[in-house]
């Protein structure tokens, strides 16, 4: 499953993935998600809001045990983030029926559509389209860069835009979600621990600064003439750096268009999109509200917000305990399980990330670290399943 892959999607200058969403290369995952469950004889289906499932079981008994991630990246992501959660779950699959084990529950194994948000700008879109915490209305009319609207970008592979929101339906057959994930930290790099299970999703958001400007020459125009908006949008990201240093959160600048974008032009607009995260929201209001302040009258939109997500302590518990106790992690990523968790029982897996980069080509997982995970995976799952195995255990 991992080889085939790989090559989708892979810039070859950078070593990066650029599987954004309803583009070519989602497509080729998409189809390589629907083989997989094809070949394993499973029921297929894309549901309203475009996310793919493959079932084990009878959809309609309900009380489903729900494992995945997500097949899109962020431009230039590492080759795990989403993927690794996906492969996993066919690969714990299988070895649930390897084992012989008859599911007393459902299974489904699921690929969340846009969940970077990395080309319409709302992250996690086909999980929070589900759940009902994005408008379809909104997200139909979402722009990417090139000026394309998602409706039609949704519809060009297949889905109908009209049918999207919240799919009570289906989340009714939902029992348990449980995702596993490549850690994007370093907190399991030096302990004798692979795999780990998430506490907390710290509240995270997105707001877009826009500095008006005038533009005019470079090399004509008097500096005390000049209305450079570069110099609210360079304050901004310096704010961003000592404020969340101060406040023990985070805040980045990693996108930023400019207008006209010439080298010997004063640009007319900067807009710049700022990512926030903190343990809890009182401490990312303050921070967004200092970085505005020092931003010299920035025109400031919140394009998305998450609150704090606390995954279901019984579950956590539970994994912990099936697992032979493993750490319990926090994170300042967001996920899909995080989204659902307003709708289900939800918990994570992560996989130990030895260098802690991700959103990146460098991003990384030892196989037999990405083994050890998926094999947690299906003991999670077989104890959720209430699983009893056809063969009975070996004497002794
Ligand atoms: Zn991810």
């Amino acid at each position: 499953m991992w080889r085939d892959l790989l090559p989708i999607g892979r810039h070859e200058a950078t070593g990066g993935y650029r599987r954004h969403a309803w583009t070519a290369a989602d497509a080729e995952c998409r189809a390589w998600f629907a083989e997989q469950a094809r070949g394993r004889g499973l029921r297929y289906e894309v549901d309203r809001n475009g996310n793919q499932w493959a079932w084990l079981g009878d959809p309609a008994a309900g009380d489903a045990v729900v494992t995945g991630s997500h097949l899109d990246s962020v431009p230039d992501g590492g080759a795990y983030d989403g993927p690794l959660g996906v492969v996993s779950a066919f690969a714990a699959l299988d070895a649930l029926r390897d084992a012989g084990v008859s599911p007393r529950r459902p299974l489904a194994v699921v690929n969340f559509a846009e969940e970077e948000g990395s080309r319409f700008g709302v992250a996690c879109a086909g999980s929070r389209l589900m759940t009902g915490a994005l408008a379809p209305e909104s997200a139909r009319s979402l722009r990417d860069a090139d000026g394309f609207v998602m409706a039609d970008a949704m519809e060009g592979a297949g889905i109908d835009p009209s049918a999207l929101g919240r799919d009570d339906e289906r989340l009714a057959r939902i029992g348990v979600y449980v995702e596993l994930h490549v850690e994007q930290g370093r907190c399991l790099a030096d302990i004798p621990h692979a795999v780990g299970v998430a506490s907390a999703i710290w509240p995270h958001g997105r707001w877009r600064f826009d500095f008006r400007g005038e533009a005019n020459h470079a090399g004509t125009t008097r500096l005390e003439d000049r209305r450079d908006p570069m110099l609210g949008y360079a304050a901004a990201v310096l704010a961003a750096r000592e404020s969340a240093a101060r406040a023990g959160g985070l805040a980045t600048f990693g996108r930023v268009r400019v207008e006209p974008n010439g080298t010997n032009a004063i640009a007319s607009l900067v807009s710049a999109w700022l990512d926030c995260r903190a343990p809890d929201s009182a401490v990312v209001d303050a921070l967004v509200e200092e970085i505005a302040e020092a931003s010299e009258g920035a025109e400031v939109t919140r394009e998305s917000f998450t609150p704090v997500v606390t995954f279901d302590g019984t579950l956590r518990d539970r994994l912990v305990g099936v697992l032979g106790g493993v750490p319990v992690l926090p994170t300042g990523a967001g996920h899909d399980a995080g989204i659902l968790a307003a709708a289900v029982p939800t918990a994570m897996l992560f996989v130990r990330n030895p260098t802690g980069v991700s959103h990146s080509p460098y991003e990384h997982a030892e196989e037999r670290d990405c083994l050890t995970g998926a094999s947690a995976l299906a003991t999670v799952l077989a104890d959720l399943l209430g699983a009893a195995s056809a063969t009975s255990p070996p004497p002794g």
